[in-house]
């Protein structure tokens, strides 16, 4: 089985003409609110393509917390894990303009008070799975109590979005380490970051993880271990919102490496399912099913 744990957000979307300035009102379009947050996304994606998926997350006691619950439980997820209190759900407010470009104010509310030892209390979620996948939109210090707690021989993946430098501890437990190009530069820090993605990988893979998978858009992936580096082909398709693709790509990896798949092998299953996921609108709403999948 997968667990997921991460952050759980409303995402609440308005189109504007023009953002305002200090001080400046503007009327915008009616609002949209959806069910997001990396954590929440990546649970979803993974339930709709048919895995036993868990979440464990925190959100307010609020509406926003219920929309959240009834999107995970709407796609087969087990939220016996989503623990509700001690702030509101986490928000982000997204404004939209005319040329697509998105600003976006976060406020990780709940998603801030996920604990270490809301971690440990969920020890029974721990055990049932064979892989555990994490994100950095809850506290770094959750994060790594969750790399403390791994069952014996379950697998840690780890998208860290949004990226910061990471401990020694938590990256040496990454199998993989999952980054685009902005999070392989900030994980990287001042190191030589190379020209190429085969570089980075190189560099990032020096670094401890024990495996790294980089994303490249339109461009597939590629990924690195102990037996190399290798290029993951990219699927053609039309894209119209790639919103989720990464989060979609990270699920589907984790789930198929718990079924027992290479690496080589979930990545490339893995950009199917990131070729899906940008061939629609939304994020959770734009995650495909296996057989959708199948038919790409
Ligand atoms: P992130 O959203 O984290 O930056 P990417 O944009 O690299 O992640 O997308 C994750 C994966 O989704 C890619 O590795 C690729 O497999 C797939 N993907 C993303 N955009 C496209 C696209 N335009 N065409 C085909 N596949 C895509």
């Amino acid at each position: 089985d997968l667990l997921v744990v991460g952050s759980a957000n409303a995402d609440l979307v308005i189109g504007v003409e023009r953002r305002p300035g200090a001080g400046e009102t503007v009327l915008g379009t009616d609002l949209a609110v959806h069910p997001g947050g990396k954590g929440a996304n990546q649970a979803v994606a993974a339930a709709r393509l048919g895995a036993r998926t868990a979440l464990l997350a925190r959100v307010g006691d609020d509406a926003y917390g219920r929309l959240l619950l009834d999107s995970q439980r709407a796609a087969g997820v087990d939220t016996v894990g989503v623990l509700v209190g001690g702030a509101p759900t986490g928000v982000a407010l997204i404004t939209v303009d005319p040329s697509g470009d998105n600003s976006i104010v976060v406020s990780p509310g709940a998603n801030g008070r996920l604990t270490p030892a809301d971690v440990r209390a969920a020890a029974s979620l721990f055990q049932a799975s064979r892989v555990v996948s994490t994100q950095l939109e809850i506290p770094l210090e959750t994060v790594a109590e969750v790399v403390r707690d791994l069952a014996d021989g379950s697998r840690f993946v780890l998208n860290p979005s949004p990226p910061q430098p990471l401990p020694a501890d938590i990256l040496a437990a990454c199998d993989p380490l999952i980054v685009n190009e902005h999070e392989a530069r900030v994980i990287l820090g001042d190191a030589a970051v190379g020209d190429s993605p085969e570089d980075w990988a190189r560099i990032l893979l020096a670094k401890g993880p024990r495996s790294v998978v980089v994303t490249l858009g339109a461009e597939g992936a590629l990924v690195a271990s102990a037996e190399g580096v290798a290029r993951v082909p990219s699927v053609a398709v039309d894209a119209v919102d790639t919103t989720g693709a990464g989060d979609a790509f990270t699920a589907a990896l984790a789930w198929r490496l718990g079924a027992g798949a290479t690496l080589a092998e979930a990545a490339a299953y893995a950009a199917r399912v990131g070729a899906a996921a940008v061939t629609r609108e939304g994020a959770q709403e734009s995650f495909p099913t296996a057989a959708e999948v199948e038919a790409l």
